[in-house]
């Protein structure tokens, strides 16, 4: 039986897990923090049910791009919530409000009630987008069989696309308002990221009652079941390379794992200071993938609310100032927040909890690297409270009974999820892809080590649906395409 190792129990990790035992591989997960997800994982507050990164995904129903994924990994019956279809995100600039509906026609209708100047490149922009998501998985097809190659697309500006399609200003600002969900940047955001994500949102919406884990803990579950494991607390500390092979992994500084493979979830550049001396690692290679710059970490309030105070609203708030410039993202002042609350249980009206999301570089928290968890010194406490209270004051004209509804406050920065998940610079979303320079950041899973593969979201495209998509490149790597291409059912 051949055998796996994968370094990281989050999303991409787990999901290469499942599909190598689903193949009859032996698969050992290593985790390094206590409990499995990486940014899926919740933490519970009292009765309030907190995620630390995941809130919505699209794309889930029927036909729509990662149901098909998502079928594959027996994920479809969790207790999925669909947003209202109708205006599942808002999207407030200063003082005005636009609703984002789902389905092509729809979204068009809706935001043309505000720009109906605008009607026609209202379809042309979302024409684009669905033949985006339409060749989602020629990816997985040989190049010359398709006449739209969409992964094309990491080569083209996602700015310029939108200042070419789109001629109010206000209009492109509104389409660009629901983009925490990626690092807006004029001079290197990559149009298919772009097209990509908000295609698979535009086709449907959806949360997930109960939290974000049971993606990762139910993935984990299967894993087992196919007779695989999965440790937590067992953090990688040492690859060793022989004749060009990963021959040993060492965990805990001590026990040493054997394999016929090794992929790494983490961080490329972590990933390779984690092989000693390598000659099939050059120098050129090893600070080229370490020079990759990171996309921005995230500040997060979470909130748990007072009982029967909130009533739930069943879509996201993503509250911009009328000044805020989202494609040059200025993080010292808050001018923008994503606010998203969890489905209640049962038959409860009010949600229990609500979380305040705003980007937030590393340069701004880097002064405190190194401090312990919970004890990192007055000024950090006083300068999360600041940015707090600068989300709230955002907000709060939108929930104007916020403040009474407050119970208790959990404030994380990118400081947090460098402690927890080892993410270099607590970044959100990864390595940075630029268009300028596609080849040298979209990487693909192969490393100059020959069975040290990588996968997760900082290869190819970010999100739960960009690494989904990404699990499977990587398995190809080891299983082949054709076999990958059989077993998602796709059509060549
Ligand atoms: C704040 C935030 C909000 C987000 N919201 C959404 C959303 O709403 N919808 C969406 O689709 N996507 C969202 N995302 C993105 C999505 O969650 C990620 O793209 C995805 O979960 C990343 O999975 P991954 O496996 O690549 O990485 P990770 O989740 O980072 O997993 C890597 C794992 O490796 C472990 N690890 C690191 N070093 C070692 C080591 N040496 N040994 C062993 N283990 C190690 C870490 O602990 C971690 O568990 C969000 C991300 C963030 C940060």
């Amino acid at each position: 039986m051949d055998s796996v190792i994968i370094i990281g129990g989050g999303l991409g990790g787990l999901e290469c897990g499942y599909i190598l035992a689903k193949n009859g591989f032996k698969v050992t997960v290593l985790e390094h923090d206590m409990q499995i997800g990486g940014c899926l994982q919740t933490f519970k507050r009292g009765t309030a049910l907190f995620d630390t990164g995941f809130h919505y995904v699209g794309g889930l129903s029927e036909g729509q791009s990662l149901h098909t994924l998502f079928r594959y990994f027996d994920l479809l019956d969790l207790p999925w919530q669909q947003l209202d279809t109708d205006c599942f995100d808002e999207v407030i600039i200063g003082n005005r409000s636009f609703p984002f509906a789902n389905g092509y026609d729809h979204f068009v209708e809706r935001l043309s009630e505000y720009f109906p100047h605008e009607r026609e490149s209202l379809k042309t922009y979302v024409a684009f987008l669905k033949k985006v998501g339409d060749h989602l998985f020629d990816s997985f097809l040989p190049r010359d069989t398709t006449e739209f190659y969409s992964e094309s697309l990491f080569a083209h500006s996602a700015c310029q696309f939108l200042n070419e399609t789109i001629h109010d200003p206000l209009l492109r600002k509104v389409l660009s308002g629901t983009s925490l969900k990626m690092e807006l940047n004029a001079d290197t955001l990559p149009l298919y990221i772009f097209a990509q994500i908000n295609n698979s949102f535009i086709q449907s919406a959806w949360r997930l009652r109960g939290g974000g884990s049971q993606i990762t803990d139910k993935l984990a579950d299967s894993i087992r079941s196919l007779g695989g494991e999965v440790r937590v607390k067992t953090t990688v500390t040492k690859m060793v390379e022989n004749s060009g092979k990963i021959t040993q992994v060492e965990v805990n500084g001590s026990e040493m794992l054997t394999a016929d493979w090794v992929i790494s979830s983490v961080h490329p550049a972590h990933t390779l200071a984690l092989v000693d001396e390598s000659k099939f690692l050059r120098r050129i290679y090893r600070n080229r993938i370490t020079g990759l710059k990171n996309t921005f970490g995230m500040f997060t309030a979470n909130i748990r609310l007072k009982p029967e105070m909130m009533p739930y609203f069943n879509r996201n708030l993503f509250v911009h100032t009328s000044d805020a410039d989202l494609w040059h993202i200025d993080t010292q002042r808050v001018e923008s927040v994503l606010v998203s609350c969890s489905v209640p249980e049962n038959e409860v009206k009010c949600t229990s909890n609500i979380d305040l999301l705003t980007p937030m570089y590393w340069d701004e928290v880097a002064r405190w690297y190194g401090t312990p968890v919970g004890h990192r010194g007055e000024d950090y406490v006083a300068f999360k409270a600041d940015k707090t209270e600068q989300c709230i004051r955002l907000v709060e004209k939108q929930l104007p009974n916020l403040r009474e509804a407050i119970d208790r406050i959990f404030t994380s920065t990118p400081l947090s999820y460098q402690h927890y998940t080892l993410t270099t610079e607590g970044s959100a979303y990864g390595i940075r892809k630029d268009y300028n320079n596609p080849m040298g950041t979209v990487l693909t899973p192969r490393t100059p080590i020959s069975n040290l593969l990588l996968t997760g979201q900082n290869l190819n495209l970010h999100g739960i649906l960009g690494v989904s998509m990404t699990s499977f490149f990587t398995c190809a790597e080891i299983l082949g395409m054709e076999t990958i291409v059989k077993q998602l059912n796709l059509k060549k």
